[in-house]
């Protein structure tokens, strides 16, 4: 359904000047401007210039929200709903975004520059599914009654931590907003939920919907701001339960301060990564290897936590692979977000522009060989373009094999035996994902289980579908997973509950 959804180029110009953005904040079912009256300006990464204006709260905003999500938590407007009715409200909310795909995806890509086709075909039927998956577990989650002495009776159940406080990302904004909503909610939380500031757009049309599919007032609410001030404010609230972050490991880091600082609040982490891709020699078909190489970290412009930025190829295959993927590459354009034949789009801002060119200028002083890329493109457009780069004759110890870019930018190392390709990705801060690719059985086996990483996908790139968890080792997150019903646990506290029984009279 989602291919025919994709509009021809001309068609979205068109769509663009009918699209009627919101761009006030959502708090207690209605949208409104921040207390202090303040507008920041959002632009569109793929020309640099101005969409709109959006509204930007303060401290004082995020106590509104979340005075009004701990009035819903509290009165059980939500929590006690019947779970079929929750499970309906939240279906529809589904239904809705999958229907407004075409809408939200362009408002997608104008606000974060990534192609429409991946906004109309993957982030909101993606989106829309993790909302319907976790719909679908609210009226299936059971507790539980333990072995007990005879004479008791102990049940043990979940209930809703209470208030969320979610502070998210720029590169899926849409997702990762389901990512969090969808199993606090069906857990019977409220939400006040913060987008980058890069990022609003979707979101407030997506809660929007919420309302419309019958999410009570206050049950979603949406700050928009900085993170300097929103999200500060999120993680030091002394009246938010558990705060939710996936972002940088650097700010996630801030969060474990603020809980410690203030209400000691439950704090989830989705953090950062720097994630291996192991080619073994014995691989034969190195185009398909190639295809997977080059979706794993140039898909969305790199700038994905789970991307595979470190090719840890067998020195027998390097070549081969390098060629393969230069052949892959012509199948990537470049270019305008709207148009459905580019594949990579802009890149967020001109700042993260810039952070990706000086890391390339980084790896060309360390040492390493650009094979391709590694300059701005398309700069008469205005907007931040750079094309996939691949650097050859990289060392695990330099920068770019070492620091997360979150840009199109790939570093090859070559390995000689199993060991050696094992500890090259296990030498790194980060551990959120991995991808290996061999036939021999014993080897996948081994490895998958040697590297220290929360996803590990054996021959494909892959982060898993909604069935299963995603999260990282180290410094790449802890706390929780996000997806599957591992992701109820995190927005649940568990309650035992221990009955005496009187004796026979
Ligand atoms: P970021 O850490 O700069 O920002 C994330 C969010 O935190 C934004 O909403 C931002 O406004 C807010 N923020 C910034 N400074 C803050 C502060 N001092 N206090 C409170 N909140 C603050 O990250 P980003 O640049 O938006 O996203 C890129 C990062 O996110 C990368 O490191 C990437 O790996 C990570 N990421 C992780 C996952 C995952 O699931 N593990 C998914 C997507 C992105």
């Amino acid at each position: 359904m989602t291919e025919t959804l994709i509009p021809p180029i001309e068609e979205s110009l068109a769509d663009l000047d009918r699209l009627d953005l919101r761009t006030r904040m959502f708090i207690d079912g209605e949208f409104r401007d921040a207390a202090g009256g303040d507008r920041f300006v959002t632009e569109n990464p793929a020309t640099g210039r101005p969409i709109t204006e959006v509204a930007e709260g303060g401290p004082a905003d995020v106590d509104i929200a979340v005075a009004a999500a701990r009035r819903a938590a509290d009165d059980g407007r939500w929590s006690r709903l019947d779970p079929g009715a929750r499970k309906r409200i939240l279906i529809a909310w589904a239904d809705l975004i999958e229907t407004h795909a075409r809408e939200l995806g362009l408002i997608e890509t104008i606000d974060a520059g990534k192609p429409i086709t991946d906004t109309v075909g993957l982030d909101m039927p993606e989106t829309a599914a993790c909302i319907r998956w976790h719909a679908e577990a609210v009226d299936k989650l059971y507790g539980q009654v333990a072995p007990s002495p005879e004479g008791t009776i102990a049940t043990i159940t979940r209930e809703p931590c209470g208030v969320v406080g979610a502070v998210i990302p720029w590169n899926y904004p849409a997702q990762m907003a389901a990512w969090k909503l969808g199993p606090a909610l069906a857990t019977g939380n409220t939400v006040v939920i913060k987008p980058a500031s890069t990022t609003s757009l979707s979101l407030l049309r997506i809660v929007e919907l919420g309302s419309e599919a019958g999410l009570p007032d206050g049950v979603v609410n949406v700050v928009t701001g900085p993170g300097g001030t929103v999200g500060e404010a999120i993680g030091r609230h002394p009246d938010i339960d558990c705060v939710a972050f996936t972002g940088s490991t650097e700010v996630g880091r801030r969060f474990l301060h603020y809980a410690a600082d203030s209400n000691l609040k439950r704090v989830l982490l989705e953090l950062g990564g720097k994630s291996p891709q192991i080619v073994f020699g014995d691989v034969s078909d190195l185009g398909s290897v190639a295809a997977n190489v080059a979706v794993a970290i140039f898909w969305n412009m790199g700038e994905n936590c789970s991307a595979g930025s470190r090719l840890i190829v067998h020195r027998s295959r390097k070549a081969a692979l390098l060629e393969a993927i230069e052949s892959e590459l012509a199948s990537w354009p470049v270019g305008d977000p709207l148009d459905p034949a580019t594949r990579i789009g802009a890149l967020i801002s001109k700042d993260q522009m810039e952070r990706v060119l000086g890391y390339i200028d980084i790896g060309r002083q360390e040492g390493a060989r650009v094979v391709t890329g590694g300059s701005r493109i398309l700069e008469e457009t205005g907007g931040w373009f750079v094309p996939p780069t691949v650097f050859d004759r990289v060392t695990n110890d330099m920068r770019i094999a070492r620091e997360e870019i979150f840009g199109p930018v790939l570093s090859v190392i070559e390995f000689d035996t199993e060991a050696e390709a094992v500890a090259i990705a296990n030498d790194t801060p980060y551990g959120l994902a991995a991808s290996l690719y061999t036939h021999d059985l014993d080897v996948a086996h081994r490895v998958a289980r040697e590297v220290r990483a929360g996803v590990v996908g054996i021959n494909a790139y892959s982060e898993g579908d909604m069935t299963t968890p995603f999260g990282g080792y180290k410094q790449s997150g802890f706390g929780g997973h996000d997806k599957s019903v591992h992701a109820h646990d995190q927005y649940t506290e568990t309650k035992t509950i221990w009955i005496q029984l009187r004796p026979p009279a």
